[in-house]
């Protein structure tokens, strides 16, 4: 009997999922492995809200694999040496991977190949749609700017997509640890796994997501980003599906498919971005611990803001247009470094991933892709226009639920402020003058 060994990563699926795929394919058995690597704890990736997530994760992937006649087996230790003593103990002739893009992926896969040398196969299109460095502009060895690499991807030949298997035969006597659990942070964060997934895909109002994706109160995006993230969802799956159902709402969603690919292909090729400046341009960030912690806890005074901070906080999960919003404003109004932002963000965020929010943090603070870097969103403009009736600020920020339509993006306003709700951080009417990192205003 032959045994190969898929080393699921971030790529919690049994659907379209090309490492499970090639480990059935060349032999007999397979043993499904997931290891739980105290690296990713050191790094601070294991914050709760991921970790529980997680832990649902493996829980309905072991069971979708005892359904199938497998099991999911799991180690605990450094990913390629847990794997490596795994591949001794069960004479594995081959180990299937995923490639990742962050920095820790990529010497994950140096290690793994270093140990088990031409045995290791990684599969380079299970996280995305198109493969990270396989669309370049001439001469260079990632895309810089969204606009062309969409034009390009959109062209790009897709591969087929993978059916589930239907039988999966681990074998016998293999000793693995018991699953993981976790508490999370936020009392309203989703369950995971590759069933809730693909029922909320199955349920998703596609078409109107064109029309609605912006309107925060509508609360109408897809909320699959965990599912992404993890790897419990397949991208390419999921633009093959929106592309057979067609439509504006399907097209625009799609665009937001490449626009995560566009992240993870910049990230393959420049993993130090995760800390550093992509572009540097020389900011000199303040650094005022008390305007960072009232931004973290939601008490800037800026109502939309302090909504977004909430739903962070009470979901692990935040609306797109908020993250903007919160973001710019840290980084051009208070100007804050963006790692300030982003570490706080991957401590909640459900979907936290290196790729997508590292660059899209450096994106709002003008030192990543944008090709507008001194763009600043003024969070008053944004809430006329995001939340016109204001009835997601109403839903996040008790202390204001009782103020009717707009006025509740300018408390200040009123005869009697509201007592409980902090006063704003910064003059509203000199926020021009405290952009102080911008230009235009959006
Ligand atoms: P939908 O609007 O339904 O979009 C579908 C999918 O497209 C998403 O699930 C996501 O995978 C992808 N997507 C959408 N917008 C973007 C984008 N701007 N960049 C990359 N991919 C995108 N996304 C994460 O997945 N993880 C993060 O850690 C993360 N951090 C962010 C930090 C900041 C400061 C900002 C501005 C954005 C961040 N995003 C992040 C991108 C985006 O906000 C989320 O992907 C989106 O809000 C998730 O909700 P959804 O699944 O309903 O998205």
């Amino acid at each position: 009997m032959s045994v190969s060994i898929a080393l699921f990563t971030q790529d919690l699926r049994l659907h379209d999922n090309p490492v499970l795929r090639g480990a059935l394919d060349s032999a007999d058995e397979v043993v499904p492995l997931f290891v739980l690597d105290p690296d990713v704890a050191a790094a601070g990736f294991a914050a709760p809200n991921r970790a529980a997530f997680l832990a649902d994760c493996l829980a309905d992937l072991d069971a979708g694999l005892r359904a199938l006649g497998g099991r999911l087996v799991l180690r605990r230790g450094p990913a390629a040496v847990a794997t490596a003593r795994l591949a001794e103990e069960v004479g594995a002739a081959s180990v299937h991977v995923a490639a990742g893009v962050s920095a820790f992926a990529q010497r994950r896969e140096l290690a793994l190949r270093a140990l088990l040398g031409p045995r290791l196969h990684v599969h380079d299109s299970s996280l995305t749609v198109a493969v990270p460095g396989a669309l370049t502009p001439a001469g260079k060895d990632h895309y810089a700017v969204f606009t062309p690499y969409f034009r390009v991807w959109q062209q790009a030949p897709r591969r087929p997509v993978h059916r589930a298997p239907t039988a999966v035969r681990t074998p016998a006597g293999v000793g693995g640890e018991p699953l993981p659990a976790a508490v999370p942070d936020s009392p309203g964060l989703p369950a995971g796994g590759e069933r809730a997934g693909r029922k909320l895909w199955r349920g998703y109002a596609l078409a109107r997501y064109d029309e609605l994706h912006d309107d925060l109160a509508a609360d109408e995006t897809s909320r699959l980003s965990p599912y992404l993230h993890f790897g419990c969802l397949s991208a390419a799956e999921l633009a093959a599906s929106a592309g057979r159902k067609g439509g504006s709402g399907a097209d625009a969603f799609v665009r937001q498919l490449a626009w995560r690919d566009f992240h993870h292909q910049v990230l393959a090729a420049r993993p130090e971005a995760a800390h550093r400046d992509y572009r540097t341009r020389g900011d000199r960030w303040l650094s005022d611990s008390a305007e960072a912690e009232a931004w973290r806890e939601g008490r800037t005074g800026f109502p939309l803001v302090d909504a977004g901070m909430r739903q962070l906080a009470h979901e692990g999960w935040m609306h797109n247009r908020a993250r903007l919003v919160t973001a710019s404003f840290l980084v051009k109004t208070l100007y804050q470094d963006w790692r300030t932002g982003a570490r706080h963000f991957l401590r909640l965020l459900v979907d936290g991933d290196v790729a997508n929010n590292q660059l899209n943090w450096q994106w709002v603070a003008g030192t990543g892709t944008d090709t507008r870097p001194n763009r600043v969103l003024n969070p008053l403009a944004q809430a006329d226009r995001l939340d016109p009736d204001g009835a997601y600020v109403r839903r996040w920020v008790p202390e204001l639920a009782a103020l009717p339509g707009r006025a509740v993006h300018r408390p200040w306003r009123l005869d009697r402020p509201p007592a409980r709700y902090p006063a704003p951080l910064v003059d509203p009417d000199a926020i021009s003058a405290r952009l102080r990192h911008g230009r235009g205003l959006d």
